[in-house]
């Protein structure tokens, strides 16, 4: 199986999110590749309307770890669930670095994602001062053990993505081979936590011309796009270029 999902940030708004998901409504997906497109809380729902009859999953950029009350811009996995939704992104970059999220905030946000039965994309990666110094094994190593760590884990139920933060949104990749090397160790890492194989997903400026280089690497099971994935005709070409 190979993966190709799109985070769609806060790229698109309503009438464009409604474009988007209309016209990926219309592509065939092959066999073998599963594509999950994370769209705005605002068209989450409608979104999920418009691909309910084709082969794409709908997940959320985040879910809050409580239940019902009053937290207000909050949504939890229930929610996500009762929208359609199956998936969400869990420790995105932007979420860790923009809006605070720590280590401990991943760790519950991936407990309610688990136990409502979503499928949880943990997000792990380091940032351009870990590489400088010399963390960068360091800091994913602390971002797996904090999240996984005593952790019964689901098959199925949960993927990595491997995501430098250097490398998001600045059109300065991980190169294929740097990307094969870090999903090799960490695969490694991954099994001191559970026996069952967990698909790794590379993301971090993936474009649809990049995306044969990293999916021809044994160790990469698929990619995390951003901005390529709202662009109809390079989310196509790496969906057909997974099959
Ligand atoms: C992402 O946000 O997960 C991402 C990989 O973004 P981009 O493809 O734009 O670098």
């Amino acid at each position: 199986m190979k993966y190709v999902y799109g985070n769609w940030k806060m790229y698109l708004d309503h009438a464009q999110a409604t474009e988007l998901a209309g016209n990926l409504a219309d592509v065939n997906i092959p066999t073998g590749v599963d594509v999950a497109v994370f769209p705005s809380m605002l068209s989450f729902a409608s979104v999920s309307g418009q691909l309910a009859d084709a082969n794409i999953s709908v997940g959320s950029q985040k879910v809050y770890w409580e239940s019902a009350g009053a937290y207000t811009g909050a949504v939890n996995a229930e929610m996500v669930l009762a929208s359609g939704g199956t998936h969400t992104l869990v420790g995105h970059s932007e979420r860790r670095h923009v809006f605070g999220d720590t280590n401990e905030h991943v760790r519950k946000q991936l407990d309610a994602a688990l136990s409502a039965g979503l499928v949880a994309v943990l997000c792990i990666g380091e940032t351009a001062e870990d590489l400088e110094r010399g963390e960068r094994e360091l800091r994913l190593q602390e971002q797996l053990r904090s999240a996984l760590e005593g952790r019964e884990i689901v098959d199925g139920k949960l993927i990595v993505a491997y995501e430098p933060v250097w490398a998001i949104g600045t059109g300065n990749p991980c190169l294929p081979d740097d990307a094969d090397d870090i999903h090799g160790l960490l695969r490694s890492e991954i099994a001191q936590y559970t026996d069952l194989t967990i698909p790794l997903l590379y993301g971090g400026s993936v474009k649809a011309d990049s995306v044969v280089s990293y999916l021809e690497k044994d160790t990469i099971d698929g990619v995390l796009v951003g901005s390529a994935s709202v662009d109809v005709d390079q989310f196509t070409r790496m969906i057909s270029a997974a099959a």
